[in-house]
């Protein structure tokens, strides 16, 4: 076998998001392969052979790229729509909408929300897709395909739904798959795309949409489906107040519990919003290790409430940050909800003591990798790891008079991306990718956009 190729990049400085938080004022990486190889402080090591590139990063923070932990990337073209309404309000306005989506929007949405999410630093992206209207065709290997032209790291959360109006639901039926048409779908995703190594580029969790939506049958099922095929488990929880009071008055306790009745706490499961959660619904998730996407801009947007994430950390649960679909959060970037995620959680119970940010950058970094099960891979960089990197520029107007690069990051203005990494392939060159055609994926999610909105309209 070939030597690996070497990408040295030097003069920047570095936050490892490691076990210790190593940062490096000044420092170098070595890029093998799909590898991180070396980094350290100062100048790399004299005498490197094979090396391809020597990239000078002088003005810019090396860090772990972003990993995103609860999206729904169809959602892309359907931004903008009721914008004042609560999740309820705005799910039954927009369940019909979404309920006509068909391969080539789901695959166009998907390349939208990729490529924005690349862009800003992301270099492992989730997308959770729970809508499969009959008859519609291969939603779920148009989505994987968006993801290995765009060249992120990618989990696919297959979803279901089989709760449609007629049984008490939101959806309209016929976007809702039977019982065992969900479970035989899902077993065969993960059959044909999810790959279980360590440099895996695509994987599959299983996930039914949330306790509103599925059945309790569809729930118990899904969680021993997932642990006969060894591959992860992805839901809603704890959203809004709406869903507690609902979980409540069908089957008789909270959400937690309900869950933990369902065999859906534990290790291998992660869970978006986590909002209404108490302090013993807190407890049995740091007990049976199940992780949380934190998603501040859309809890926000849909007037959920602020996630008890202080509470969460000092309990040990897993968390990690989440976009959430842009229907509830239009900007559909990652790096900006570092500072949302510290400046919401300022507005809680601890106040000040709430987070800082390199605790918001360990949430978009190694606590994403550790909610998805990558944290062995990915979401630091130490050597070994795998080469997913980001090269954030801070020394222009926007950032160069802020005194730390970490505060800078999270705090000051977005910060353009100069390069990114995934899998030791640089993807992103000064903000713009490079894999797929930025302005090509523009138009064609505008005319799908209307597409969607005209079909919507005739019914
Ligand atoms: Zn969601």
């Amino acid at each position: 076998m070939a030597a690996a190729q070497r990408i040295v990049i030097e003069n920047c400085s570095i936050a490892t998001v490691d076990a210790e938080d190593t940062e490096y004022a000044s420092g170098y990486l070595v890029l093998a392969g799909n590898r991180i190889e070396a980094l350290g402080a100062g100048s790399a090591p004299e005498g490197l052979e094979n090396v391809v590139r020597r990239i000078d990063a002088t003005g810019h923070l090396a860090t772990p790229g972003l990993i995103n932990t609860h999206h729904h990337f169809y959602q892309w073209i359907t931004r903008g729509l009721a914008t004042d309404h609560n999740l309820f309000d705005w799910l039954v306005a927009l369940y019909p909408v979404w309920a006509r989506i068909d391969e080539s929007m789901a695959y166009t949405a998907a390349q939208g929300s990729l490529a924005m999410m690349a862009r800003g630093g992301v270099t492992t992206a989730m997308d959770h897709h729970y809508v499969y209207p009959r008859g519609t065709g291969d939603l779920s290997g148009a989505i994987i395909r968006a993801a290995r032209e765009t060249g992120v790291r990618f989990t696919l959360a297959r979803g279901s739904m089989d709760r449609g109006e007629s049984d008490g639901g939101l959806p309209p039926d016929f976007a809702v798959e039977s019982l065992e048409g969900a479970l035989a779908a899902t077993q065969a995703t993960v059959e044909e795309h999810h790959d279980p190594s360590f440099d895996a580029m695509t994987q599959v969790a299983v996930a039914p949409c949330s306790p509103f939506s599925v059945s309790t049958d569809l729930l118990r099922n899904a969680a021993e489906l997932a642990r006969r095929l060894g591959v992860r488990l992805h839901t809603h929880g704890s959203e809004t107040v709406e869903e507690e009071k609902f979980c409540h008055e069908l089957f008789g306790m909270g959400p937690t519990d309900y869950f933990e009745s369902t065999g859906w706490l534990g290790e291998d499961v992660w869970m978006a919003h986590c909002v209404h959660m108490n302090d013993s619904d807190i407890a049995a998730f740091a007990r049976t290790g199940t992780g949380v996407a934190h998603c501040p801009s859309s809890n926000a947007r849909l007037a959920a409430g602020i996630a008890r994430v202080p509470d969460m950390l000092a309990a040990g649960v897993p968390v990690g940050l989440g976009v959430d679909g842009t229907a509830s959060n239009e900007s559909g970037e990652l790096h900006t909800e570092l500072r949302n995620a510290l400046l919401i959680n300022r507005l809680g119970a601890h106040r000040e003591a709430a987070l800082n940010a390199r605790q918001a950058l360990r949430l978009g970094t190694h606590g994403g990798a550790r909610v998805l099960g990558r944290a062995a891979e990915t979401g630091s960089l130490e050597a070994g790891k795998l080469a997913d990197v980001v090269l954030w520029k801070l020394d222009t107007l926007a950032h160069a008079s802020i005194a730390d690069p970490v505060t800078a990051l999270v705090l000051g203005a977005a910060a353009p991306v100069t390069a990114s990494f995934v899998n030791g392939r640089q993807i992103v060159a000064d903000g713009r990718l490079l894999t797929v055609d930025e302005d090509a994926v523009a138009r064609a999610t505008r005319d799908e956009a209307r597409r969607l909105a005209q079909l919507a309209a005739q019914r």
